[in-house]
């Protein structure tokens, strides 16, 4: 079997599309040679590498080889030798899995070097204080990362050094002085591990591609992958490649860019870049990073030169390379680059993460400048990136207390409590409540508490420092780098000029701006204009099924038309039953316990209820309306305490005694599987019969009133039986019949029923007979195929998602298997007694991206979901239609 890929040097074995194999980056890497890039040369070896790796403990057979002939094939294309003292090869090791990955081992750099090669290094260059500097940070890296020796040990080390020297730099110190760091590091190294610093650069390279591919396997890496959905037996690549330095003097840089701005979209090249540095100083957030652009340098207000101003010349190159990029991949890409004395070099290439306002520019400007297709554009939005658009931002006119300013990292706007540690952020997070994650700057093992705060402050770091990437694809605001806050976690105190805020006090943070506010300011509700309403359109051209909504309060229902969407799917008629001015006339009904006095508190009900009908069909302007008649356990309604009984006993006119009794009598063990849904039309018909009165009585008053037709749907809920539905319907029809004669007017309606329990699924060509349509209520559904209840089971799932027990909570993603299949079963069988008979989904699921392929798949006419949800819901209709 063919391990290893080889990539520069003119020919690559590899292709962008071979990332299951070679890891995105080593993909990428092998891509960009392969179109004439300036890439140094490597290797790759395979993910089926790591994967043996993790099963057996050791190598698949032939590996050795073929590492040893791809680095020949680099050595001669380089005419340098591995080991050699002269003409020294050094290399970087980096994993890179099928998607990025923060979590597992990263990078080495200057592998190769030892105590002999640093010689011919220090020769070669004719700087004998880089070669040292080189040798030192490998030590360093390689200590931290492969052998697993704390860096605070070789920070420690540097900075006595420093002190002893009196000198603030790194780049202070000497050759002299770094061979003394270098052997007190080496010294710390045996003192840690109990073995000497490795010299062999063999060994150096065997130890460091172990080290990669146990790392993934690590606890940062598994939180990680468990958080994305990522599986476990994708492994990861290692990519061996040539070194070329941007620490070799003042014609050297590292940098790090995106083709187009990540945080706006705009078409602009944007990056960072810092001069005689080396590969992570960028990242790391240890010196500040200039600007690549004269526009960048003068938008973040910085007084840096830009590499545009300095290195003009390969800033060109850069520039063409830029564009040949896009015109290949015809998608933003994230790249790294070195120039070693003025020669520019590609270290990698993927596409970039952006923050879901990017995402839609670019989209539709790549659309624009041809590019691109529609449907490519609509392919390309994360439809759960777009919730941070459809969220507030801060209200403009608000007072806002600005107490600092860092850069715009991450868009959008957050409130919360000052935390300053992720597990602080995760613990108060467990707890419903919001909070800001602040530190002095974040890595690796934040992801948790970035993941369960609000928003994130950090004090040090640019653009592309880790708290900033991983904020914009997390979706989280963040205002990185401002420096005039200090941070101290031992007192737990953040400070700016004579400002103190304690940990729990509340700040406000504008992504978008990167202020950071003293409190919580307002804000305000987003425009839905410009790149949106584009993409929209053209998500709507595409998709097949309707996108409805569930609501049932005026402003909801505005909102999801405002969302675009196409009619109500689901309207629980209880929730306006729950409102404070009738809930005393709601259990004066439930407690009746004769017929007229249920009637006559229903009388008093009758017309609030119609006009909570007139205004949603007002709003919902002739677009189709589900009304679910009373669904929840009457239990859910009955008085608690003394004082609510006394309420409920004046308004009857019944003695206290008769409604304490009464409402001990409806009490039940297991009110989810007890007296609700269509069993209350079937023991209560004078509850439905009220509702659908009051349904009717609307629709003929708005039609009157508008001129327009109102198309309302009556649904029966939780009916297992086709004569449930059967006795219900006749109810619906006659009330509709004796409003229609009362009124003279008519209403085209339908009725129809919810499918919520596994028999109604399996016997639904006897209920099709009745059922004018299916909604599949699938949380009803879920909570009964599993014997799983929805309000109980989140104290388990936890440890069943862990475990890979299940795969996600089933209450948020449909399963596919077990509850899909009775919604297969369902639909066929309804459609095989009622060709045309519609069906749709309004559990939870209806709003969730991979849920609505599912209901695709299975050929369902619509989805419904809330009102928030509504263009997500449009926009992955449309990607399960592509
Ligand atoms: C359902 O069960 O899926 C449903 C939509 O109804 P409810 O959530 O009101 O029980
Ligand atoms: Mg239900």
């Amino acid at each position: 079997s063919k391990w290893v890929y080889s990539f520069g040097g003119g020919n690559s074995d590899g292709r962008a599309e071979m990332r299951n194999l070679l890891g995105g980056k080593g993909a990428n890497l092998a891509e960009m040679a392969s179109i004439g890039l300036p890439v140094p040369p490597g290797f790759t070896i395979t993910t089926e590498v790591c994967t043996h790796y993790t099963q057996n403990g050791g190598y698949p057979e032939g590996l050795e080889a073929q590492v040893q002939q791809a680095l020949a094939a680099v050595e001669q294309d380089l005419d340098m030798r591995f080991g050699a003292v002269e003409t020294p090869l050094l290399v970087s090791v980096r994993s890179g899995a099928r998607v990025s990955m923060p979590g597992m081992m990263d990078t080495v750099l200057n592998l190769g070097l030892n105590d002999e090669t640093v010689e011919g290094l220090a020769r070669k260059s004719g700087d004998a204080r880089f070669a040292y500097d080189s040798y030192r940070r490998f030590i360093q890296m390689f200590g931290d990362v492969v052998l697993g020796v704390d860096h605070g040990h070789f920070e420690e080390i540097l900075e006595l050094a420093k002190e002893d020297k009196g000198v603030e730099l790194d780049t202070d110190l000497t050759a002299e002085d770094w061979k003394s760091v270098i052997e007190q590091y080496k010294a710390r190294v045996k003192e840690e591990t109990g073995e000497a610093f490795p010299q062999d650069p063999q060994d150096q390279l065997w130890k460091a591609v172990a080290a990669v591919f146990g790392s993934w396997s690590n606890q940062r890496a598994r939180t990680y992958r468990r958080l994305h959905n990522i599986p476990e037996e994708w492994g990861t690549a290692v990519n061996v490649q040539a070194m070329v330095f941007g620490n070799m003097g003042e014609d050297c840089a590292t940098g790090v860019a995106f083709t187009r701005d990540p945080s706006t979209g705009e078409n602009a090249f944007y990056g960072e870049y810092l001069v005689n540095a080396q590969g992570e100083d960028v990242v790391a957030g240890i010196r500040t990073p200039q600007n690549l652009t004269v526009e960048g340098k003068q938008k973040n207000g910085s007084d840096l030169p830009a590499m545009e101003e300095v290195m003009p010349e390969v800033f060109g190159q850069l520039c063409k390379v830029r564009d040949r990029l896009e015109a290949h991949y015809t998608e933003m890409q994230d790249i790294e680059f070195t120039v070693q004395s003025g020669t520019l070099y590609m270290l990698q290439t993927r596409t970039g993460k952006r923050t879901a306002a990017a995402a839609l520019k670019i989209a539709t400007e790549m659309v624009e400048e041809g590019l691109i297709g529609e449907a490519e554009a609509v392919r390309r939005v994360d439809p759960a990136a777009l919730d941070q658009l459809l969220h507030p931002t801060l209200d403009p006119s608000a007072e806002r207390k600005v107490i600092a300013k860092g850069l715009p990292a991450s868009p959008g706007a957050a409130s919360g409590q000052v935390v300053f540690s992720a597990d602080r952020a995760e613990a108060l997070g467990q707890e419903g409540r919001r909070v800001i994650l602040c530190r002095v700057e974040t890595s690796p093992e934040d992801i948790h508490g970035m993941h369960a705060a609000q928003g994130i402050l950090t004090t040090r770091g640019g653009m592309t420092s880790h708290a900033a990437v991983v904020a914009r694809g997390m979706g989280r605001p963040c205002v990185a780098g401002a420096g005039e806050l200090r941070i101290d976690y031992q007192t737990g105190k953040m400070r700016v000029r004579d400002i103190e805020i304690s940990e729990g006090d509340v700040v406000t943070l504008d992504g978008a701006t990167g202020e950071v506010m003293q409190g919580e300011v307002a804000t305000i509700q987003p425009e839905l204009t410009g790149d949106f309403a584009k993409l929209m359109a053209w998500a709507d051209r595409i998709r097949s099924m309707k996108v409805r909504t569930n609501a049932e309060t005026p402003a909801d229902c505005r909102t999801a038309v405002k969302f675009g969407c196409e009619g109500i799917g689901l309207c629980r008629t209880e929730h306006m039953f729950f409102d404070a001015e009738r809930i005393v006339a709601v259990r004066e009904m439930i407690l009746a316990d004769t017929v007229e006095a249920r009637r006559k508190a229903l009388a008093r009900i009758l017309p609030m209820q119609r006009q909570d009908f007139v205004e949603i069909f007002k709003i919902m302007s002739g677009l189709p309306v589900t009304v679910r008649l009373l669904d929840p356990p009457l239990h859910e309604f009955l008085p608690h305490g003394e004082a609510e009984m006394q309420e409920v006993a004046a308004a009857a006119g019944a003695p206290l005694e008769q409604v304490r009794q009464r409402s001990a009598q409806l009490e039940e063990n297991n009110p989810m599987l007890g007296h609700r849904g269509c069993r209350l039309g079937i023991t209560y018909p004078e509850i439905y019969e009220m509702q659908a009165r009051a349904i009717f009585e609307a629709a003929v008053e708005v039609q009157r009133e508008t001129g327009g037709t109102v198309e309302p749907e009556v649904m029966i809920p939780l009916v297992a039986t086709q004569r449930e539905l059967e006795i219900l319907k006749s109810l619906v029809d006659e009330t509709a019949q004796a409003v229609f004669a009362e009124s003279g007017q008519t209403v085209a309606y339908l009725v129809g029923t919810m499918i919520e329990l596994p028999r109604a699924a399996l016997c639904a060509d006897e209920i099709a007979a009745d059922a004018e349509f299916f909604s599949f209520g699938t949380n009803d559904l879920t909570q009964t195929v599993f014997g799983l209840s929805r309000d109980d089971a989140g104290s388990f799932l936890p440890a069943y998602e862990a475990q890979g027990i299940v795969k996600q909570d089933p209450f948020i993603t449909l399963d596919p298997k077990g509850v899909g299949q009775l919604v297969s079963i369902a639909t066929e069988k309804g459609r095989s007694v009622r060709r045309d008979i519609k069906l749709g989904i309004c559990g939870e699921h209806g709003g969730d991206p991979a849920s609505i392929r599912f209901c695709q798949s299975v050929g369902l006419d619509y989805v419904s979901c809330s009102p928030y949800r509504v263009p997500i819901a449009r926009l992955a209709a449309a990607q399960a239609a592509l």
